[in-house]
């Protein structure tokens, strides 16, 4: 006869193992991989000379209004727009690091560096991984995270996912939606490409296909500082070039491997952590967050097992309890 322990025993070891079997089910989602022909951007910041026209030209091809800012109030800040940072009204900012006399270019003392805020259009995004109703999707052929916002029900999940912190709520509209880089998706079907490239006079910001620009981003890691090279404005592959120096890069290509990789990758003459570029481990969250999820709904079937391990068991000290208690009417 099956005692109590026994019961116990045999429901908890039913269970274990169903989360285990689940668990390593679970395991099996791997890395996602990124389309054959994906797009994206490359930005060198030893390239870049923060004229910002890229920002001025994201504005106007995305129907941005013009943020301005009143951290200085009456400087010319005050009324031109200059916004300090991504937001609902911005989708692409220039920043600066400087230190001391900032008076060298791509110099950690004594220096100053540039770097670009955008969406980095993640291999495998933490944005379409939260949003439950697939408002955040990945294009199957240019793998550009776009935003539907006719799908989109306000939860903000892809604001509090992003590890970049890249998608951005409009709070002060009537009809809130997010705003992030959609990579001008809109401009591709007339030949055109991202704009902020596109405009740029220095090719620092540099448009084309993914593996293109990673083998852009080899070619000049190969060359010795200093170097004369050519490098290309505007849209790899394309025509508008110019002759110049490779600088001296940090031994790190930001977007290459973090979060799984990222379809825009950076360049940069002093380290990232400088620019506020997070420390991210290889592993996509999406990944873990999605083997997670799966571990504990498939496994429902565990806690259903104890939960009939427990009814049986009550089922039967109350048939025992009754079998033991004294009888009582009956006969006279
Ligand atoms: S347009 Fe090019 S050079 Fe000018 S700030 Fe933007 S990335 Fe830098
Ligand atoms: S950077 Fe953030 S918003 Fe852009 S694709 Fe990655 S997770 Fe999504
Ligand atoms: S790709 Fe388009 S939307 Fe994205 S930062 Fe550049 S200009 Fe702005």
């Amino acid at each position: 006869m099956l005692t109590r322990r026994g019961l116990i025993k045999v429901a908890a070891g039913t269970a274990g193992a169903a989360c285990a079997s689940q668990a390593l089910d679970a395991e099996a989602r791997g890395n996602r991989t990124m389309p054959e022909h994906a797009l994206g951007l490359l930005f060198d910041g030893t390239l870049c000379i923060g004229c910002r026209a890229c920002m001025t030209a994201c504005k106007t091809v995305n129907g941005m209004p013009a943020e301005h800012n009143a951290v200085f109030p009456g400087s010319e800040d005050a009324y031109w727009d200059a916004p300090l940072d991504i937001s609902g009204k911005t989708l692409n900012v220039i920043k600066a690091y400087r230190s001391g006399t900032a008076a060298h270019k791509d110099q950690v003392e004594d220096g100053f560096a540039f770097t670009k805020v955008s969406c980095l259009h993640c291999v495998d995004p933490s944005c379409v991984s939260a949003c439950p109703v697939s408002a955040m999707t990945k294009d199957e052929n240019t793998g550009i995270v776009r935003y539907n916002v006719d799908a989109c029900i306000g939860c903000r999940y892809c604001v509090a996912a992003c590890p970049f912190g890249v998608p951005r709520f409009t709070f002060d509209e009537a009809y809130p939606r997010i705003n992030k880089c959609q990579l001008c998706q809109q401009r591709l079907p007339e030949g055109k490409y991202a704009a902020c490239a596109e405009v740029c006079p220095t090719g620092a910001t540099l448009f084309g296909e993914v593996v293109d620009l990673k083998a852009e981003v080899a070619r000049r890691r190969a060359l010795e500082p200093g170097t004369l090279t050519t490098f290309p404005r505007g849209k790899i592959g394309g025509t508008d070039s110019y002759q110049g120096k490779v600088a001296k890069y940090v031994d790190h290509v930001y977007g290459e491997k973090e979060i799984g990789g990222t379809q825009v990758m950076h360049l940069s003459g002093v380290p990232f952590e400088l620019l506020d570029k997070p420390k991210l481990p290889d592993v996509p969250p999406a990944r873990v967050a999605e083997t997670l999820q799966h571990t504990i709904y498939n496994a429902f079937i565990a806690p259903l097992v104890f939960l009939v391990g427990l009814t049986g068991l009550a089922w039967r000290n109350r048939r025992t309890i009754e079998e033991d208690a004294p009888k009582t009417g009956g006969e006279a």
